[in-house]
């Protein structure tokens, strides 16, 4: 039995998922003629309290688009340091709109009117213009860590008396709200673009939705396009996404038991020096010195166990809807086992 922990994306699709998919009506939705996309966008829409939504391969490509459509070149956008859209996706933002990064370190990513107010550049021409606030929630490079709904609310409507745009990379956002309790449509209100993944937590294969202002449709369905992310007969995986909204939800309550069971775990080994604090379904450790990352997945790849270097000194993994109870045995077995 191998388990994988490295990330949340390794889920395969189930049976019922499968049969979902193979069931799907499709046209080609370039022409805007697949149903099943249409009716993920939609319900996209109509959960999250937003107008409009345009269905993408991935996240990092839904992220990309919606920076793209709030900013115009030479803008800056004020971001977490560790931030997905600034750190993992490739230096997009310099290469697909054309802006600079101002980056914030946050309480574990999470960003404030506090450390947000004194980076807004004054309109001084020397300055980059600052035109967008990003937030990520859960915050990836912090374990996981969700921002509650009234902190949302207070940076968005700073960010907007500021005349800023936001918004929002929710690649885990139900995973957020799985743990605030907060319905999804109390999020869309706040913000110019949220991207979704269906891909992570939720279990579809592929997939992602930027959900946004209807006035930012047809500009973010022209980017798409434009960076090759218009698909045809979508709709077998789109499908994938209306399964897993449909019926992944309200299970990421199990992750988040399982990972926090890791995290206990991982507090008591004598090879590990700390563990951040597990709020979602994502478990970040530190190794002490002796204990580089490459030795210490070595050692458990022995153990059929599969987890992520995530720095020079860090450990990542994330559980998953692949991941149960049987595994999660084996998986503290494994660690409680080792010795270096
Ligand atoms: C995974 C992830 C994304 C998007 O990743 P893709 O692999 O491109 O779908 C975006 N933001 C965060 C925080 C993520 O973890």
């Amino acid at each position: 039995m191998t388990i994988d922990l490295r990330s949340d994306t390794v889920t395969k699709p189930t049976p019922a998922m499968l049969e979902a998919m193979m069931q799907a009506q499709v046209g080609d939705d370039v022409f805007g003629e697949d149903p099943t996309v249409k009716q993920l966008e939609e319900k996209c829409a109509r959960l999250l309290g937003m107008d409009a939504a345009v269905y993408c391969p991935s996240g990092t490509m839904t992220n990309q688009i919606g920076i793209k459509v709030l900013t115009q070149p030479y803008d800056e956008v004020i971001c977490y340091k560790g931030a997905h859209i600034y750190k993992y996706e490739g230096g997009g933002l310099a290469g697909n709109s054309h802006v600079s990064a101002r980056l914030l370190t946050g309480d574990r990513g999470r960003i404030s009117v506090e450390e947000i107010a004194p980076n807004i550049n004054s309109s001084d021409s020397h300055y980059p213009r600052t035109s967008v606030v990003a937030l990520e929630n859960t915050v990836v490079r912090e374990a996981g860590s969700f921002y509650t709904l009234k902190q949302i609310e207070t940076v968005c409507d700073f960010a907007k008396s500021k005349g800023l745009k936001t918004h929002l990379d929710g690649a885990r956002l139900f995973n957020a709200l799985t743990e605030t309790g907060d319905r999804p449509d109390t999020i869309g209100i706040h913000f110019d673009t949220v991207s979704v993944c269906l891909s992570k937590g939720l279990g579809a294969p592929v997939g992602s939705v930027l959900v946004c202002k209807k006035e930012h449709e047809a500009n973010a369905r022209r980017m798409r396009k434009v960076f090759g992310g218009g698909m045809r007969q979508a709709g077998f995986l789109a499908a994938a996404g209306l399964y897993a909204l449909d019926h992944h939800i309200t299970r990421l309550k199990e992750d988040h038991a399982r990972a926090k069971v890791i995290g206990k775990t991982a507090e008591k080994l004598s090879f590990v020096k700390s563990v951040m604090p597990v709020d979602t379904n994502i478990i970040i450790f530190e190794l002490i010195p002796e204990v580089t990352p490459e030795r210490f997945l070595l050692a458990v790849a022995g153990q059929g166990l599969k987890a992520l270097a995530f720095s020079a000194t860090e450990i990542r993994m994330v559980t998953h809807l692949d991941f149960d109870d049987r595994q999660l045995e084996k998986t503290i077995d494994v660690l409680s086992k080792l010795r270096f």
